[in-house]
């Protein structure tokens, strides 16, 4: 059986292709008179149809076009090409559609193996990169430039921002400073807004995450300017399109939260005095326990004693936590960082007062966006980028993610009949 339908299916598929190319190649009407104006101003002379092989959804189609010539400088076009939105390396929309949605998922790699074989459509890995970048390149544009209104205003809504470090080619980060123990960097921070709704209850009354209510936006980019700058950071420039995107200040009450971050405060601050400040409890425990780890090793003692903090954050005795801290500060450098970090966050902190007000301080959503949008797709093992081939695949990713990728390709198609 499976022998014949794939047989059956490669000549359905060869039969319509022929039948396609035969009905496109009928078509002469893209000879448009001897002449045509080249995009450098000087006319470009028509030099007959020419042959070119393009991969479609039913296989390669040999198309025969009108092409123009411009001895001015030195180059062609086919006005068809334009017309059917042909000219992204030889790939139809159709297929280019296809690559999108594959590479948003898997590697280069994967997504020209899993073309072949789900599809029978054969793009080379290089091809599916080039496509791949130059349409998330195009989404990344559109998402500057459209900022429409989508999904409904909830009574509360949640605005999260966190980073994480893209490995990067080494041009890409060379001078940088970072992490590495001789100061240099290998990664690239990628920031992230997220939101979301929290209107659904569990058995216990606590709110819980709206499913399929999350959207994402993220970049390579910086969050900081300078203080006699009277422009926003790239960054908060996102986070105010994805807001304004969602309602987020038309809700009663709104929502950001973050870590420890000082960029994420300042973005908050800037842009939405009015909402309340959270760090997010899981990253908060995560602290905890990392200082654990350090004061005490990966010891049952350091266990205990971070299951001890974290209940007392739970209840808001951040004073308890504090105290706790106390007698390691002279020989942890840790424990005097963690107090800091509770001390400059304590009104973020302050848990029992926002659940008493029905808040979300924990959703994961926070913590495992970075992970959804960025680490599974940029961070896999041999992975190295540029930052403009991560930002075009993270654009593609979140388009993909927040349910937005139909839209723009509907906007992508317009631009091409325009
Ligand atoms: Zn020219």
């Amino acid at each position: 059986m499976e022998a014949l339908e794939n047989a059956a299916r490669r000549q359905a598929l060869r039969l319509a292709a022929r039948a396609l190319e035969q009905r496109l190649n009928a078509d002469t009407s893209d000879h448009a008179g001897p002449e045509l104006p080249c995009a450098c101003g000087e006319p470009a002379q028509y030099h007959g149809r020419h042959q070119k092989t393009f991969e479609s959804v039913l296989g390669p189609l040999h198309l025969e076009r009108a092409y123009y010539h411009c001895a001015n400088c030195q180059s062609g076009f086919c006005p068809r090409d334009r017309a059917l939105r042909l000219e992204l390396f030889s790939l139809t929309p159709g297929v280019l559609r296809m690559t999108g949605s594959a590479a948003a998922l898997a590697s280069f790699e994967e997504s020209s193996a899993l073309l072949h074989e789900l599809a029978g459509v054969e793009v080379s890995a290089k091809q599916v990169e080039r496509a791949a970048e130059a349409l998330g390149a195009e989404i990344a544009a559109d998402e500057r430039r459209c900022v429409e209104k989508m999904g409904e205003v909830a009574p509360t809504m949640y605005l999260g921002m966190d980073g994480t470090g893209v490995p990067m080619r080494a041009p890409e980060v060379a001078g940088r400073t970072g992490k590495q123990p001789d100061g240099s960097a290998k990664t690239r921070e990628a920031k992230l807004v997220t939101l979301w709704t929290a209107e659904s209850r569990d058995e216990e009354g606590k709110p819980v995450r709206d499913p399929g209510s999350i959207t994402y936006s993220a970049a390579i980019e910086s969050a900081a300017v300078s203080d006699t700058s009277p422009n926003r950071s790239d960054f908060a420039e996102r986070v105010l399109r994805e807001a304004t995107r969602r309602g987020f200040t038309e809700a009663p009450r709104c929502v950001v939260l973050g870590d420890g971050s000082a960029w994420i405060w300042n973005t908050a601050r800037e842009l939405f005095p009015q909402a309340t400040q959270i760090l997010d409890r899981y990253h908060a425990k995560e602290a905890l326990h990392r200082t654990a780890q350090s004061i005490f090793g990966a010891t049952s003692d350091g266990k205990a004693w971070a299951t001890a903090r974290c209940a007392e954050l739970d209840d808001g005795k951040l004073h308890a936590i504090v105290h706790a801290l106390k007698p390691h500060a002279a020989t942890s450098a840790e424990a005097t960082k963690c107090a800091m970090y509770i001390f400059h966050n304590r009104a973020r902190m302050r848990y029992p007062k926002f659940h008493a007000q029905g808040l979300c301080t924990s959703t994961g959503v926070l913590e495992a966006g970075c992970k959804v949008v960025i680490g599974t797709r940029l961070k896999r093992a041999g992975m190295h980028w540029t930052v403009n081939g991560a930002n075009a695949i993270i654009a593609l990713r979140c388009s993909k993610l927040s349910g937005r990728f139909e839209d723009f390709w509907e906007r992508h198609c317009d631009r091409a009949a325009a």
